[in-house]
């Protein structure tokens, strides 16, 4: 158990937490208590695969905290998921969803695999699988899952399936994000790329800048990166770089998104689209831009490349993208303003609650409702974080996370827990 906790990863976020703590002087036995997870359930998953043979993968699913509410928290598909890495993910989840004021706990979970190398039926039956697997330990009330990286709407769709099968009867509020069809919500599919731009537009106002004026460069172009695309692009900001797996394409003059979002829509890899500078994905992370959003994996801005970083603004589409080295020397050296992920990854979340909402009382709400909405908690929570981070003196994570801490604290010391 003991080197789940000394991954750089988790090492960054227990870091971020006693800094924070000292905001607010919170008590050592709530940042002792966040350090460990409430419940961490490892599964073997066998699946048949199309040649006829059985593959075993492992899945995890880490239960953080349920102070605030039921556990929540999305489900990653990717290569590198190991238990280390969920405990951190699910532990970011417990902050976020404090942060934002929603009544949920903190959860994340994941399977080793990597997606694109199954096909279509392999991927359900693994799905189906972990579904079954971690299955007794989660439910509408109990552990609320979603997409997360590598997972999308019609993986919802058959842990829906495979969980109300083995339950007897439809549960439409076991996963969110998933398709409309079953119980899905308007807006969803949009929402943390929308939050994103949310945030980016709260900052320049705060700087008395406009959009027009702005550059964007955006690490990733998947369920994140493209909608932040998508959205910043409506508002006139100019987005010059954008990523996938394969390539990163720049333009100073702003790429053309709902060209490339097409073309992407097709199957194609960015580094088949031909009317662009194709550059690699470290450069785009040093590129001379108003702002950065890197919405891939965590780690990209580390002590390897933060003094070359030129952006001063960093809103992370991400969960982790900076490590606490990178975002003290950018915050003390550079000036350099950064979102944290678990105010400018939010709207995910915000708009999985009211997908979890709707789903309780089978009324659903329109696009505009789930939007203005989502931009009111959104306003409401960088505000409060902006106000903070002045009253103390400290960056913009530190007093994300310190307000995390006191509601978490509050609720807590009531509960008796501490
Ligand atoms: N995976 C997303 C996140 O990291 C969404 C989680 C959810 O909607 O439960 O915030």
């Amino acid at each position: 158990m003991k080197n789940i906790y000394s991954t750089p990863f988790y090492a960054n976020i227990i870091k971020n937490l006693e800094i924070a703590g000292m905001v607010n002087d919170t008590k050592n036995a709530t940042i002792q208590r966040l350090k460990f997870p409430k419940r961490c359930i490892v599964v073997s998953i066998p699946v048949r695969m199309d040649s006829g043979e059985i593959k075993i993968f492992d899945g995890y699913r880490v239960q953080h905290s349920q102070t605030l509410g039921p556990f929540k928290g999305g489900i990653r598909f990717h290569k590198g998921v190991n238990l280390a890495e969920v405990v951190s993910l699910a532990s970011l989840m417990t902050l976020k969803n404090s942060l934002l004021g929603l009544p949920l706990g903190g959860a994340k979970g994941g399977v080793a695999v990597e997606p694109k190398n199954l096909s279509r039926g392999e991927l359900e039956r693994l799905t189906r699988g972990f579904t079954s697997a971690i299955g007794p330990f989660i439910g509408p009330d109990k552990d609320i899952p979603a997409p997360d990286v590598g997972t999308d709407s019609q993986t919802m769709a058959w842990m829906l399936d495979t969980y109300s099968t083995e339950s007897g009867f439809s549960q439409t509020g076991i996963v969110t994000g998933k398709p409309l069809a079953i119980g899905g919500s308007k807006g969803r599919e949009a929402a943390t790329g929308l939050g994103v731009v949310l945030n980016i537009q709260k900052v320049l106002e705060k700087q008395n800048k406009s959009a027009e004026e702005s550059s964007l460069a955006i690490q990733g172009f998947g369920k994140v990166g493209m909608h932040a695309a998508i959205e910043a692009h409506k508002i006139g900001l100019k987005v010059v770089a954008i990523s996938d797996i394969s390539t990163a394409l720049y333009d100073a003059n702003g790429l053309n998104i709902p060209e490339l979002v097409g073309f992407v829509k097709k199957k194609n890899l960015l580094k088949d689209y031909d009317s662009a500078k194709q550059i690699n994905n470290d450069e785009l992370l040093t590129l001379p831009v108003d702002i950065l959003a890197p919405c891939a994996l965590d780690g990209v801005i580390n002590s390897d490349n933060m003094d070359k970083i030129k952006a001063k603004i960093i809103v992370e589409g991400a969960n982790g993208p900076t490590t606490s080295k990178a975002s003290s020397y950018l915050f003390k050296e550079k000036k350099v303003i950064i979102i944290p992920d678990i105010l400018a990854n939010g709207g995910g979340v915000i708009v999985s609650y009211f997908e979890w909402v709707q789903d309780i009382v089978w009324l659903f709400w329109s696009e505009e409702e789930v939007k203005s909405k989502l931009k009111m908690i959104i306003d409401r929570c960088f505000d409060r974080v902006w106000d903070c981070a002045k009253k103390h003196s400290v960056d913009i994570r530190t007093a994300a996370i310190a307000t995390a801490l006191k509601r978490l604290e509050k609720a807590m010391l009531l509960r008796g827990q501490i």
